[in-house]
């Protein structure tokens, strides 16, 4: 982890003339200064021995400081043509996230993460099946991920084409995988139409629970991976308004 933020580094030069012994204290203050700010960019990629040193809560922890910087706008520069060099003999990521196809989920800068940093597993409505399992296995069994994290997000469309029951080409499969969580959701309280941006919320905190749950349920491997501490299983609601992150428990 050693390096791995952005270090900004204040450069304060003042500008002296020729002639200063001559200035008063009042006019040596008062002197110009030019404040140069530079910002260091990261080309280290992980390696098998950062990997191997970190622990779940760790990862957890640099997810969620990540996010920070993220919202604030302040999230690292790195030099991709080198990291893609330095990571291409292998890669030792730290987490494996799985998140909607949406657009407007940009899952490595949600959590200010680079290239070798994380996993990636992308599907409308992030939803497992086994084909997701089978990643989410490789990633931490073979390749030593440390968290598995599921992320739904605000305004989903495949939740709400779910909600709708939407039927079209293998559009109709897909959402049936959804379907689980909107049954999950029949006691909000309010109008349960994709209309309202609360229950659309409350279906897809189902969602990401859901898929928590299958995880632990289909998957001994990460089941017993959870048990013995060898990686944590956490998930979030994303909210596209100011990319902040809901934990869903
Ligand atoms: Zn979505």
């Amino acid at each position: 982890m050693k390096g791995k933020f952005v270090t900004t580094v204040l450069v304060t030069l003042t500008m002296l003339s020729c002639n200063q012994e001559s200035k008063t204290t009042a006019e040596k203050e008062a002197a110009p200064e030019i404040k140069q700010e530079m910002t260091q960019v990261v080309n280290h990629v992980m390696t098998k021995e950062q990997q191997a040193a970190l622990t779940p809560e760790a990862v957890l922890q640099d997810f969620m400081d990540g996010n920070k910087r993220f919202q604030s706008g302040s999230t690292t520069v790195r030099d991709h043509s080198e990291q893609a060099r330095k990571s291409a003999p292998g890669q030792y990521p730290k987490a494996v996230v799985l998140s909607c196809l949406d657009s407007r989920v940009p899952v490595e800068d949600v959590f200010d993460q680079g290239l070798g940093d994380i996993f990636v597993g992308r599907v409308a409505g992030n939803f497992v099946n086994e084909d997701l399992l089978g990643s989410m296995e490789f990633a931490c069994k073979v390749a030593g991920a440390k968290l598995i994290f599921v992320m739904g997000h605000q305004h989903c469309g495949a939740v709400k084409g779910a909600i709708d029951d939407v039927k079209l080409g293998n559009i109709t499969a897909m959402l049936a995988k959804i379907k689980p969580a909107v049954n999950m959701s029949q006691d909000f309280a309010g109008e349960k139409t994709s209309k309202s941006d609360e229950f659309v919320k409350y279906v897809s905190e189902n969602n990401v629970k859901y898929a928590m749950q299958q995880i632990r349920e289909k998957s001994p491997i990460l089941k017993e991976m959870e048990e013995k501490g060898e990686i944590k299983i956490a998930g979030a609601f994303y909210r596209l308004t100011d990319g902040a992150l809901e934990f869903v428990k």
